[in-house]
């Protein structure tokens, strides 16, 4: 990652020590103490019961119910919203330590700055916008309202705007100010040519404002008048504005409701502005056809359903069945997707115009589950491509449903495949299945096969990342080099692990974890920093210890495995018998302090 390279690591672990995450958290949500811990609802998903716990000895927090974990950056990263270097400028603004910025000599105050006057500027213009749209005299706009049939109490709402066919008139709007001008260029707002020209970025369309969690606007969206192509276009990326990160409409529902019940996504503004007005408030859009994995993962921390209703058109259908494939990594049993297929040149919002509130609400009633909609998606597919071959549907369907978690919905899923095909349900077969068609081995999710060493080192680790204090057991006795050519799994990583320990006195699980974020380990140490050991914790001395005694044991079994192998064939020296003779008494000494038995 080379946004390391511009704030060093060193200085990262320093601001975690300044850092108290227990008083960044309560700043923004309410939290409770309870026994060591502090905790409260998690801000990440929907609960009634308490199940997310601050750790302020590890500096670290995590959700039971939703798996979230991290440090103080981690934390700012999913509920602000920021990137990792704005996190960072957040954290040492709050703890007043200036960045020593290693590639350029950009600092902190100053960008946070920028960021608030892009704000800012971005707000006054869309005021601008909407006092055009008020005023404007522009027939087609005129037409395009009447057609809509939007109320002002909803473009009030959603604060819509218009853009006039002027190219210029931002800058004069601004006076010719030279801060502003800049800004505006910063802010996507205004374009340079290459002539060194300035004209705005939009023109003559109606204005959408993007919003952030917290409201302030980070973009646009504008939608052209007369048909003109592009129907729609965006904000270009900024400091401020991540595509890939937003969804129009969000704010304005969880203004109203932090966790709604399902949430449906559709594809244009105006879809999400007239379905509001028609009461179907909780609409979102994702901004362009494509949904991103980023935007799922936002969704289902908010909702346990979400809705997919797209335009009744070749893109719309297209669109949805990438929906349907980019969410499948997401669907647990309690997080579903559903679909609406919408007839034949329809949109979420002409048709609603046509039918109602009460009607709409219906097609929402009975949209389809995912389980129906893959299986009526892939026949037509095999009818297609595979002249009606129905033993074809595994091989496209299989894939599909292994990259479901939820156990439940796999298995249901894979029962009706069967079904279709004409086979009874048999977890027998299953496993035929699953040799024909090997999932693919996850890394984080630890489905290595179990080797010799490999569970102890697997226990060591996570004991270390989770209480880091343990390294003042873990005496020299260890020889690296001697531990390195064991060729147990995960060990390289064991080694790295107490080196980092060693290094940083007193480092805690959330330094430990930055430590490793851009490195090859990351995903492995930032499974296990929440993985249950089940090791309690008064035992946990005498597992770190016996563990550590059992790789040694391993070592010396091998060389004297070695050495006896030797003694065999070529006969051994009188080095040699003293190095074996050694050998044997030190393992006798370990297995006596061995306590617990494999
Ligand atoms: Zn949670």
């Amino acid at each position: 990652m080379n946004m390391n390279k511009i704030i060093s690591k060193e200085f990262i672990t320093e601001l975690l020590f300044q850092t108290d995450i227990v008083e960044l958290i309560s700043n923004k949500i309410n939290v409770h103490k309870k026994g060591k811990n502090f905790s409260s609802l998690c801000p990440f998903h929907k609960e009634d019961h308490p199940s997310f716990i601050i750790n302020k000895e590890k500096q670290f927090f995590y959700c039971f119910g939703c798996g979230i974990h991290g440090n103080a950056i981690d934390f700012l990263m999913n509920h602000d919203n920021l990137n990792f270097i704005e996190s960072i400028e957040e954290l040492s603004y709050i703890c007043n330590i200036k960045i020593p910025y290693k590639k350029f000599n950009n600092n902190l105050q100053k960008n946070i700055i920028k960021r608030k006057k892009i704000y800012e500027i971005l707000k006054i213009i869309n005021i601008f916008y909407q006092k055009n749209l008020k005023n404007t005299k522009n027939e087609s706009v005129k037409n395009f309202l009447k057609e809509k049939n939007l109320n002002n109490d909803i473009i009030k709402k959603f604060n819509v705007g218009l853009s006039t066919s002027e190219s210029k008139d931002l800058i004069k709007f601004f006076n010719y100010n030279k801060e502003k001008k800049k800004l505006l260029v910063e802010s996507g707002m205004i374009i340079i040519n290459k002539k060194k020209q300035y004209y705005n970025h939009f023109r003559n369309r109606i204005m959408f404002p993007i919003k952030n969690k917290i409201g302030n606007i980070v973009g646009f969206g504008g939608r052209s008048l007369n048909n003109e192509i592009p129907k729609y276009i965006n904000s270009p990326e900024t400091k401020i504005f991540h595509k890939k990160k937003q969804l129009y409409g969000l704010y304005e529902i969880q203004k109203k409701n932090k966790n709604p019940k399902k949430i449906i996504i559709v594809e244009g503004y105006t879809d999400v502005i007239t379905l509001t007005q028609y009461k179907i408030d909780f609409t979102v859009a994702s901004l362009g056809i494509h949904i991103s994995k980023e935007q799922i993962e936002i969704l289902f921390r908010i909702t346990d359903n979400i809705i997919c209703c797209y335009d009744g058109d070749k893109a719309g259908k297209k669109a949805t069945w990438n929906t349907l494939k980019s969410t499948l990594p997401y669907i647990e049993d309690t997080k579903q997707i559903n679909f609406i297929i919408l007839p034949k040149g329809e949109d979420p919002d002409s048709l609603i115009r046509k039918i109602g509130t009460i009607k709409f609400k219906k097609i929402i009633k009975n949209s389809t589950p995912l389980s129906e909609f893959l299986f009526k998606k892939l026949l037509k597919k095999i009818k297609k491509k595979y002249y009606n071959e129905i033993t074809k549907l595994n091989v496209i369907a299989l894939p599909l449903i292994e990259k479901i978690p939820g156990k439940i919905t796999k298995t249901l899923l894979k029962q009706k495949l069967n079904k279709i095909q004409g086979i009874i349900y048999d977890p027998k077969l299953e496993k035929q299945i699953n040799i024909l068609y090997p999932r693919k081995i996850k890394l984080n999710s630890f489905d290595i096969p179990i080797k010799t060493g490999y569970n102890i080192i697997k226990i060591l680790i996570a004991l270390l990342i989770q209480n880091p204090k343990l390294i003042n057991l873990i005496n020299n006795k260890l020889n690296n080099k001697e531990i390195k050519k064991l060729k147990i799994p995960g060990i390289k990583i064991f080694i790295h692990l107490t080196k980092y320990c060693k290094k940083i006195k007193k480092i805690n699980t959330g330094q430990l974890l930055e430590l490793y974020r851009g490195n090859k380990y990351y995903r492995i140490i930032n499974h296990l920093s929440t993985w249950d050991h089940m090791i309690k914790k008064k035992d946990q001395n005498l597992f770190l210890n016996d563990g550590l005694n059992k790789i040694y044991k391993f070592i010396l079994q091998k060389q004297q495995n070695k050495l006896l192998k030797k003694a065999k064939t070529d006969g051994l020296n009188k080095k040699n018998k003293i190095i074996l003779w050694n050998i044997n008494k030190t393992l006798a000494k370990i297995n006596n302090k061995i306590k617990l038995n494999e």
